[in-house]
């Protein structure tokens, strides 16, 4: 068996490879998760706006039905108390009392009646959203506009897909663990074996693994690198071909051929 540096190198990316193809199997199902996880956040972040607003409404309106009340009783009591006056002073003092209770009860009726002005509003913005959703008009909907219902429903929705996706995604963790781990331990071998024989082609494999080049070894196909498509000069075409590697003057690849990847499986069994 040949056991020159670049067979050394193209077996540790051939079980690379093997393990890349196995995370592929998850389908993106990851960055989903982390999208939909997105999308449940801001969604219940809008639920929670709205229910504090409605607190907000519900407080301010007990608070100023309380002062009206208040105020009420207040004026039942300078009215039975004018009823016994006993001199026009005495009746036009407790006049004014009235009158300025009166104003704190129009006051309150006033900010009342802003309340239930917003909360009209919401809900005309929120029935307008229903129109556009019936109608299939979802991109014309504002945020205001989504109707609390259907939020809800959409959170619940939600939740629902995130559970979903993380149980495919559990289940293709859990079936291909065993896989994972015995190619982990031939990589973490084939890494000791390479860090020996061939030092100086695993520092440049993991600089070009770091910068988030996966397939740092690659096959040279037609005549040119396959990690970029940068052509390879023709007078390195023979070197290749007896087993050499080219570093692709564009990308920084290592380039080899074929074959040695076919060498690489058939070692691996
Ligand atoms: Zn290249």
């Amino acid at each position: 068996m040949d056991h020159t540096k670049i067979n050394l190198i193209v077996r540790l990316q051939h079980l690379d490879n093997k393990i890349q193809n196995i995370v592929s199997l998850q389908k993106g199902l990851p960055e989903e998760i982390e999208a939909l996880e997105e999308d449940i956040a801001f969604t219940a972040k809008q639920i929670e706006a709205r229910k504090k607003i409605a607190a907000e409404h519900a407080k301010t309106r007990e608070r100023l039905n309380d002062t009206i009340e208040h105020c009420r009783s207040k004026i039942k009591t300078f009215k039975d108390k004018q009823t016994l006056a006993r001199n026009n002073k005495e009746y036009d003092a407790l006049s004014k009392q009235i009158e300025y209770e009166e104003k704190e009860i129009a006051q309150a009726d006033i900010q009342l009646q802003d309340i239930a002005q917003t909360e009209q509003k919401a809900s005309e913005m929120q029935e307008k959203g229903r129109q556009l959703i019936a109608e299939n008009r979802y991109d014309e909907i504002s945020e205001d506009m989504m109707p609390d219902d259907i939020l809800e429903q959409q959170l619940s929705d939600l939740r629902d897909q995130v559970e979903q996706k993380k149980e495919e995604l559990e289940s293709i963790i859990v079936e291909t663990a065993g896989e994972v781990s015995a190619l982990e331990q031939k990589i973490s071998e084939q890494r000791t074996v390479v860090e020996k024989e061939a030092k100086r082609l695993l520092s440049k494999y993991d600089h070009l693994k770091n910068g988030n080049i996966q397939n740092a070894v690659v096959k040279l196909h037609r005549q040119a690198c396959s990690g970029c498509n940068t052509r390879v000069p023709t007078n390195r075409h023979t070197l290749i071909v007896q087993g050499g590697f080219y570093l692709c003057e564009s990308c920084g690849r290592i380039v080899v051929h074929e074959r040695l990847f076919d060498e690489a499986a058939e070692q691996d069994g």
